[in-house]
């Protein structure tokens, strides 16, 4: 693919549709250095704290954290893309995902508390941050995964669109 073909794809698609892992491994994306120095101390402080023995409560606790401590460290950021909105954690629902309240004051952040993960937590703050685009969701999320916890990344395997653990057989 070249350049050109690239970005003609990669301006296609629509919000809900996933790029491929070309696309996502193409797609260059700047984090602000505040942004990360918000995921590096949040993760002294809560993955390197047992994280591994934490049971699926205690990790979500802390995923709901880093959101908090994100949008807050970052508030001016997302302001920018989406002015007058507050962004909210739900645990009601079983599948990582962002959408608007109803009456659209605020941005939700879906959990799923039964199989809490730190990227799709960054995947759906890409949206919060930067909307509804799935290449620059995955991008966003992939790019501050990589930085802050290169030993992680390196154990995740490409499904589809997603980085996942490696499940041992
Ligand atoms: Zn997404």
């Amino acid at each position: 693919m070249n350049l050109i073909e690239f970005v003609e794809k990669a301006k296609k698609l629509k919000p809900g549709e996933y790029p491929t892992k070309d696309l996502i491994q193409k797609y260059q994306i700047t984090i602000k250095k505040e942004f990360l120095d918000i995921v590096r101390k949040w993760k002294k402080q809560n993955f390197d704290n047992h994280w591994r023995s934490d049971n699926n409560q205690m990790k979500t606790g802390k995923l709901i954290k880093l959101v908090e401590e994100v949008t807050k460290g970052m508030e001016y950021h997302y302001r920018e893309f989406w002015p007058n909105k507050e962004i909210e954690v739900v645990t009601k629902v079983d599948h990582y995902c962002m959408f608007f309240s109803p009456n659209k004051s605020k941005i939700r952040i879906g959990f799923d508390t039964k199989n809490p993960s730190i990227i799709s937590t960054l995947h759906e703050l890409g949206h919060a941050f930067l909307g509804f685009n799935e290449l620059k969701a995955c991008v966003f999320s992939q790019a501050i995964f990589t930085k802050v916890f290169p030993n992680q990344f390196n154990k995740l395997v490409w499904e589809g669109h997603m980085l996942k653990k490696c499940q041992k057989k």
